[in-house]
């Protein structure tokens, strides 16, 4: 498992502290945990220095949350802008949602959850909410993503003053929406602008089969990115390594240099000039301390920012 790590490369590692002298490095962080209350999750990410914060506003996996008391919501904003996090943290969607489902009672509830999340990223003054696309579980692509569409917007109708939905691109596992780049337009294209972005992430482009181990390839999904979807960039990155092989539909996330992306693909990313203003945040294993791994990973990618030009 260790045999793709560059053992060099750990020794410019820099600490953060250090990077002000350093050069523009695109913001970094982490998903990190909100136990104990939303604003806990912006100390964890200073204590890993992160510049970039990605959380759940409630569990992910229950169909209704606690409701964010408002003087957590005030501490969250007060500290996150201290933080320097302010702009650069979102929120991903529970896992629950699938907008595109041809089963209406589901559909419904999955909007309605939708709502809630985008009510809670606009009382935090998140700048997104991470949401996947959904799966047509049979019906076909074409009414998936119809639906998709149309469930997105009723909820950005609904949340009135609600940051924007950022469509995840995925690995497709399954009847899962969005690994094909013209689904995730075909739904940007149904949203306002302003209102909608894209997440991309690494794992799953490569489970979808985008080889991005390769310069050539990132640059051709660059490309495709553009011609499908008519924006510019992604507005949120998940940096996951991942195992899985390419193209196998997969979505299975592993730790920075220890999958088959491995550290370059990591370091070319992290110094796309086109992504310095992105917030990219880590989804991978936490480890036994919850600490740790991510900070090595932040350390290793902070290296790579440092060390672009
Ligand atoms: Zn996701």
């Amino acid at each position: 498992m260790d045999g793709t790590r560059n053992r060099d490369s750990r020794r410019r590692a820099v600490p953060a502290r250090r990077l002000s002298r350093l050069g523009p490095a695109p913001p970094l962080g982490a998903h990190l945990s909100i136990a104990g209350a939303v604003w806990r999750a912006v100390e964890r990410a200073v204590e890993l220095h992160c510049t970039a914060l990605q959380i759940f506003t409630q569990a992910p996996g229950r169909w209704s949350g606690r409701p964010i008391p408002p003087e957590d919501a005030e501490r969250f904003r007060a500290m996150a802008s201290e933080a320097g996090l302010g702009g650069r943290v979102v929120a991903h969607a529970p896992y629950l949602i699938n907008v595109a489902s041809p089963d209406d009672a589901l559909r419904n509830r999955s909007i309605a959850l939708l709502v809630d999340q985008l009510e809670r990223a606009r009382e935090l003054e998140l700048a997104g909410v991470v949401l996947h696309p959904g799966a047509h579980t049979g019906s076909g692509v074409a009414a998936g993503v119809e639906r998709a569409a149309a469930g997105i917007a009723e909820a950005l109708e609904r949340a009135p003053g609600a940051p924007p939905v950022l469509v995840e691109v995925t690995a497709g596992q399954g009847t899962v929406l969005g690994a094909d780049l013209a689904e995730i337009g075909a739904i940007l294209d149904r949203l306002p602008r302003e209102r909608s972005g894209t997440c991309w992430d690494t794992a799953h482009l490569w489970g979808a089969g985008w080889e991005i181990t390769r310069a050539d390839v990132w640059e051709a999904l660059w490309e495709a990115f553009a011609a499908a979807t008519g924006r510019e960039r992604p507005d949120a990155v998940h940096l996951n390594d991942t195992n899985v092989p390419l193209g196998s539909r997969k979505d299975r996330h592993e730790r920075i240099g220890y999958g088959l992306l491995g550290e370059e693909t990591f370091r070319r990313i992290v110094c796309d000039p086109r992504l310095v203003e992105t917030p990219m945040v880590l989804e991978t294993p936490k480890g036994p301390d919850e600490v740790s791994w991510d900070r090595e990973a932040l350390e290793l990618l902070r290296g790579f920012a440092a060390a672009c030009h």
